[in-house]
Formats: C-alpha cells, sequence, structure tokens
C-alpha cells in the first residue's frame, strides 16, 4: 500500500454514507439534501444560479486598494501558470470573482440582479476539523440593491434556510451583527486604534505588532487570550458612526425585530476580507469547537469600483457547507432518506433481458428502481432489498415469469400482501408503487 496515492492534506472526498470513514465529514446524500433545500429556498426569494471559474488572476484577490488580509497575506493558492507564466490563483472566495464577471458582461445594465452560487474554494490553513484547504462554500450575493431592505432580507433569508434545514435559531445557532460604517468613519477609528495600540506596543504579539499599521482593525479579531483584556478596552467603531450610517444598522435592526429574529450586536465583528462596509453578519454555533461560524457575510459597496466596475452597492454571505453539515451531524438532526421505491430480486440470470425491459419501463414511468446486479442467492438478494430501504421487492422468479408476471412484494408493511403484476403492462400498475 506504500505507493498508493492519497488526496492533499486538507482536501476532501464526500461519499456515499454506505462507504465507512474514519473522519465524520458528510455524506453526498446530506449533500446533496443541502443543496435542494438551498436550491429550493433561494428560489423563493428570486435568486438566480451562476457558475464563475476557480483560477482567477492573482490580481484579483492582490489588490493595491485593499488592505492585507489573513487571505491575501499567507492563505493563497497561487501559482505561475507553466505555459505563458501568468500569475493565477485557485479562488479563496467567491465574491471577488462574480464582481468581476458582472463587471465584465456589464451584468447590472438592466438593473439589479440576486445571484448565488456554490462550489470549492481554496485557503492554505492548518486542516482540522471544520477547516480544510479546499471547503465549500454557498456564496449568496445581492448587487446593486443599497439597501438596508435587502440586508434584512439576506439575513431572513438564511433563517428559513435553517429553518428548512431543521436547525433551532437561538438553540443551534444564533445571529451576531455589527456595523463597519463607511471608510471615511473607518478611518476615523482606525488612526484612534492605532494610536490606543502604540500606546500600549509592549502589550502586542507579534501578529498584531505585524498588523498595527497595515490592518489595525484585524488586531480586534486576535484569538489570542493575552490580548483580550487590551482588545476590550479599544476605542469602539461604533462611537465613530455618523448618522446616515447608524440610520441605515436601525432600519435593518428594525426589521429583523418585526421578523421575530434575534441577534447580538458584536461590536468587534469584523470579518476576513477588507471590502467589508455597513452592515456585517455572521451567524455562528455553540456545536463545532472553535470553528464555530457557518455563514458570515455583509454589505461591500467599494468592491465594484476597486475592480474598475461603476460605483454599485452590494451585500452578500458565504457559507461553510462542511461545517453546516457537520454541525447538522453533530445535531444528529433527521436527514431524509434516499432509498430506491423498488429492489429488483433476480431469481434466474437468464430472464436478464425481460428484467431489464420491465425495470426501464417503470423507470420512464418515474420509479427508482434498482436491480440486483451482482448474483447470489434469494435470501441474500432479499437482505439487499431491505438494506436499500426499498418499500418493495420485485422478484422475478421462474414461475412468475412463465405466466408474464412478477411478484410486487411490500418490504415495509407487514399487514399489505404479496401481489402479482403483468410484465406486458407495466404503466398500468407503476403508479401503485408510487403513491405507496
Ligand atoms: P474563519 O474565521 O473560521 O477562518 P472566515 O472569516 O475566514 O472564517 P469567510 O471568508 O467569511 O470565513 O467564509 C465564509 C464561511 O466559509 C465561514 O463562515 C466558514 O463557515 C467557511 N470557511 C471559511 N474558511 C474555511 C475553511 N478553511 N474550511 C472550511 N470552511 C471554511
Ligand atoms: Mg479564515
Amino acid at each position: 500500500m506504500t505507493n498508493v496515492l492519497k488526496a492533499i492534506k486538507g482536501m476532501n472526498d464526500i461519499l456515499p454514507g454506505s462507504v465507512p470513514r474514519k473522519d465524520k465529514l458528510p455524506d453526498s446524500a446530506l449533500w446533496q439534501w443541502f443543496e435542494t433545500t438551498v436550491r429550493s429556498v433561494l428560489g423563493r426569494y428570486g435568486y438566480q444560479y451562476l457558475l464563475t471559474p476557480i483560477v482567477e488572476p492573482t490580481a484579483l484577490f492582490v489588490r493595491g486598494l485593499g488592505e492585507v488580509t489573513d487571505i491575501v497575506e499567507k492563505e493563497m493558492y497561487s501559482f505561475t501558470d507553466a505555459m505563458n507564466g501568468d500569475q493565477l490563483t485557485l479562488r479563496p472566495e467567491a465574491t471577488a470573482g462574480i464582481v468581476r464577471a458582472m463587471v465584465e458582461h456589464n451584468a447590472l445594465y438592466n438593473g439589479p440582479l440576486r445571484l448565488w452560487t456554490l462550489g470549492p474554494m481554496f485557503r492554505h490553513e492548518r486542516p482540522q476539523k471544520g477547516r480544510y484547504r479546499q471547503f465549500n462554500q454557498l456564496d449568496v450575493e445581492a448587487l446593486g440593491f443599497a439597501g438596508p431592505d435587502v440586508d434584512a432580507e439576506l439575513i431572513l433569508m438564511v433563517r428559513r434556510l435553517w429553518q428548512e434545514l431543521g436547525l433551532v435559531v437561538g438553540q443551534h445557532v444564533r445571529l451576531e451583527l455589527n456595523s463597519l460604517g463607511q471608510p471615511t468613519e473607518r478611518q476615523a477609528h482606525r488612526e484612534a486604534l492605532i494610536a490606543y495600540f502604540e500606546a500600549h506596543a509592549e502589550q502586542l504579539d507579534e501578529d498584531a505588532r505585524r498588523r498595527l499599521h497595515s490592518n489595525p482593525l484585524r488586531i480586534l479579531d486576535t484569538k489570542n487570550p493575552a490580548l483580550q483584556a487590551l482588545v476590550e478596552a479599544a476605542p469602539s467603531l461604533m462611537d465613530f458612526l455618523g448618522a446616515e450610517t447608524l440610520g441605515h444598522f436601525n432600519a435593518v435592526r428594525a426589521a429583523l425585530d418585526a421578523a421575530g429574529l434575534a441577534y447580538r450586536i458584536n461590536p468587534r465583528l469584523v470579518r476576513g476580507m477588507d471590502y467589508y462596509n455597513l452592515t456585517v453578519f455572521e451567524w455562528v454555533t455553540d456545536h463545532l469547537g472553535s470553528q464555530g461560524t457557518v455563514c458570515g457575510g455583509g454589505r461591500y459597496d467599494g468592491l465594484f469600483e476597486q475592480l474598475g466596475g461603476k460605483p454599485t452597492p452590494a451585500v452578500g454571505f458565504g457559507l461553510g457547507i462542511e461545517r453546516l453539515l457537520l454541525l447538522i451531524q453533530e445535531l444528529a438532526l433527521p436527514v431524509p432518506a434516499v432509498s430506491p421505491t423498488a429492489y429488483a430480486v433476480v431469481a434466474d440470470p437468464a430472464s436478464l433481458p425481460q428484467v431489464l425491459v420491465t425495470l426501464e419501463a417503470l423507470r420512464a414511468a418515474g420509479i427508482a428502481v434498482q436491480m440486483h446486479a451482482s448474483g447470489g442467492g434469494i435470501k441474500a438478494q432479499f437482505k439487499k432489498a431491505d438494506a436499500s430501504g426499498a418499500a418493495f421487492a420485485l422478484v422475478f422468479g421462474a414461475d412468475e415469469l412463465a405466466q408474464g408476471m412478477v411478484a410486487v412484494k411490500p418490504l415495509r408493511d407487514a399487514a399489505a400482501a404479496q401481489s402479482l403484476k403483468p410484465l406486458a403492462d407495466v404503466a398500468t400498475w407503476a403508479h401503485e408503487l408510487r403513491n405507496a
């Protein structure tokens, strides 16, 4: 086994639940259920799907105007294209690529857009539970809306998603909210912060000292317990926010209040990307240890301009799919089972042509039917039928076939009787399977 290739560290296979595995990563059925639920919920709010490339020019993420973030500083998979020398990066997040696509296609020409995508992101982090080097995000963006109405709608849409996934707000997940103000307000706060941290320079750790002039706001986000007291007493951005910013913030709050959604204002919520302004939020859980943020987002009205587009208000969020599904597993929430409606027990291999024709007719009628295709005795096949979760076994035995029939045996209802159905006329009884 020494030469067997393995996946890259921090990059995972998502497999069917029937495959035993040592880690706790979600299985593919849970994954698909999440995707189906997302499509259903987002569709109800008028969000449209898009896809953008996984590889982008490095310059899309390393912007002259941007502040130095953790992601840009040390988490990006950047490389030189060996064919032509281009500087490329595996996307660490989806928003920049979506905004690039919007500017490139002048996509907001006909008005604002609500968009979503879903797929892998790449960050060179230390792999641990809930933190990977390739992970998947649901990414949702409302582009061209100044808010605060759409800010509130976006947050409430996430609540609806939680509800449909069985997560209880307040118990399993909760909302944290903040306002990052506008660039001028942040600038004033930033200067006050730098002055404050400079005055306490001897207490800073290496990370904080490095960030002091590049991105002092990120010091507030430190995970170093030794810095907590210092950070706690730092000047608060709230005290630098003007009337207009507070008006926006209060309008978002009023909408959430009206919708009965409780939240905590967290003045230290700053987010990992530099482009946010006004509303920022995170949905957090206490059930996943230190990887507790399952969804984070906010407003980023300046990003279109940073990327060469017209000034365009925008708000969005990213949701970590692995983290969320880990949470659903951890809480043992009920997840709909995916089972075939019927399982075909094939007694005699010689009957295969008739079996296949019958099963094709059933599938044409919309019935999910799984064929036993690995031989073996009837008893073993019935065991598989049972394990598949199917509601019926279709028994293709010699006697039945001789009469042009298949036996339909209910597997989940002990009181229900077995019956014989004609092979030649599947359409007349297929609906009985579907409605059972
Ligand atoms: P964290 O503080 O946990 O590093 P972040 O602020 O870097 O999160 P965002 O850039 O806001 O994360 O991404 C949105 C969501 O994507 C996060 O809330 C989280 O659920 C998920 N996520 C981020 N990084 C990872 C990762 N390395 N592995 C798995 N999920 C991740
Ligand atoms: Mg991070």
